[in-house]
């Protein structure tokens, strides 16, 4: 690695650099053992229609460490990736979510909510992917039109054909999908119009300058117009403002999610604000 790195090795000897080096090593070694010792959270974002009732929710994974409080899953997931933990993690959140639809389902507050979880390239990959989620959501007796599976562009196209034979056993099972992040990967209409998706997740990064940046608003508004033409729902991300939302309104965006409806919540949280 030193040697690959040529006359940047240097970099190495930079005390900072070294700092985040040890860090991402503790981090690493501590994540396989956070899921034994029950330190991982799922925390829930309201999504709401355009009439602001809330039609489902995001479950977003929460690493709560022992000394370090909360670890952001921008910094943990990459490693779990790296190290294959993700395959534990991402069957602990396919469980725990299924269970919560369960107890959702007993209440009619909570009843009519869809479920998303984010699905990792690797855990995807794996070959008893079709099999783990059937089997979980036959253990837990979750209705599998309540689970939506976030995928993303780049998990997609790593291998366009297994993918499709994939969704297409899931959509047998009732599942749903949604294309997340989506306009940051390397779309491409021709797969897009073959994937048995339900939904597309238009990326926090478009959204944010919606009203001020031309660029930005006609990419979202051509994203919504394709979605559309394929016969897609599809859903904004990080809506923080009203003008961001009226905005996507206006032009045919009529499901939203972020800090304006809702931060990532406990449970608890999220159940008070619903129930009456
Ligand atoms: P994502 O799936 O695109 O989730 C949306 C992210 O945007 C979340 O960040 C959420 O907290 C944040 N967000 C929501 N509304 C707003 C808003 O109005 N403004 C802004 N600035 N941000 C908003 P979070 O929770 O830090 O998660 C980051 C990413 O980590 C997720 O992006 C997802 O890719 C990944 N991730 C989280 N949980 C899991 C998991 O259980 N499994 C996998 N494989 N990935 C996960
Ligand atoms: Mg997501
Ligand atoms: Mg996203
Ligand atoms: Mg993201």
């Amino acid at each position: 690695q030193a040697k690959e790195a040529g006359r940047n090795v240097i970099r190495f000897f930079d005390p900072k650099m070294q700092t985040s080096i040890e860090t991402r090593a503790a981090i690493e070694k501590d994540l396989r053992i956070a899921l034994e010792q029950h330190q991982f959270k799922l925390y829930y974002q309201l999504q709401v229609d355009v009439a602001g009732r809330p039609q489902g929710v995001e479950a977003l994974s929460r690493w709560v460490h022992p000394t370090r409080g909360m670890v952001s899953p921008l910094q943990f997931i990459p490693l779990a990736e790296e190290n294959g933990m993700i395959i534990f993690i991402g069957l602990w959140v396919l469980e725990t979510a299924c269970r919560q639809l369960v107890a959702w389902q007993e209440n009619p507050a909570t009843r009519n909510l869809r479920l998303a979880i984010n699905v990792s390239a690797r855990q995807f990959r794996q070959p008893d992917f079709v099999a783990q989620v059937q089997a979980e959501l036959l253990r837990t007796g979750a209705d599998p039109a309540k689970l939506e599976l976030e995928l993303t562009e780049s998990m997609v196209l790593e291998n366009v054909e297994e993918t499709i034979r994939k969704m297409t056993e899931l959509k047998a099972l009732g599942v749903r999908f949604s294309m997340d992040d989506f306009g940051t990967g390397y779309s491409s209409l021709s797969y897009l119009k073959r994937l048995p998706l339900d939904q597309i997740k238009i990326d926090q990064s478009f959204v944010r300058d919606i009203a001020t940046d031309q660029n930005d608003a006609a990419i979202v508004q051509t994203i919504i117009a394709m979605a559309h033409n394929l016969g897609l729902e599809v859903i904004a991300e990080g809506v923080e403002t009203e003008v961001q939302r009226a905005f996507l309104e206006q032009r045919g965006c009529r499901a939203y999610q972020g800090y304006l409806f809702g931060r990532p919540q406990p449970v608890e949280e999220l159940e008070r604000s619903l129930l009456p």
